[in-house]
């Protein structure tokens, strides 16, 4: 669908496709500013969510020290059984719940 709009920033025509991210013809300043920043709030959130259910491992680098590196294994150790605990019991409430 092809329309025009009234570029806020100059004031002339331009065609617009609906899109937030239509520039101008005449100066090329966005024609929707206000739907432009709505789509990039709306991506942010999204990136936001799916790093949230990215579990931060501990790394260990191959200069850390022989004591560094054994406690980092450990905790990794740690972490590894706690998702694993978590995961079944997941696992569990799922199978008694159906
Ligand atoms: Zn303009």
């Amino acid at each position: 669908m092809k329309s025009s709009k009234k570029c806020p920033h100059c004031g002339q025509w331009s065609s617009w496709n609906h899109d937030p991210a239509d520039r101008c013809e005449h100066c090329q300043h966005l024609l929707d500013p206000d739907a432009f920043a709505r789509q990039q709030a709306q991506e942010e959130r999204k990136e936001e969510e799916s790093k949230r259910f990215t579990v931060d491992l501990i790394k260990i680098n191959p200069d850390d020290s022989s004591f560094t590196k054994l406690w980092k294994s450990i905790g990794l150790g740690f972490q590894l059984a706690f998702a694993a605990v978590v995961s079944f019991i997941l696992w569990l409430i799922a199978v008694l719940a159906g």
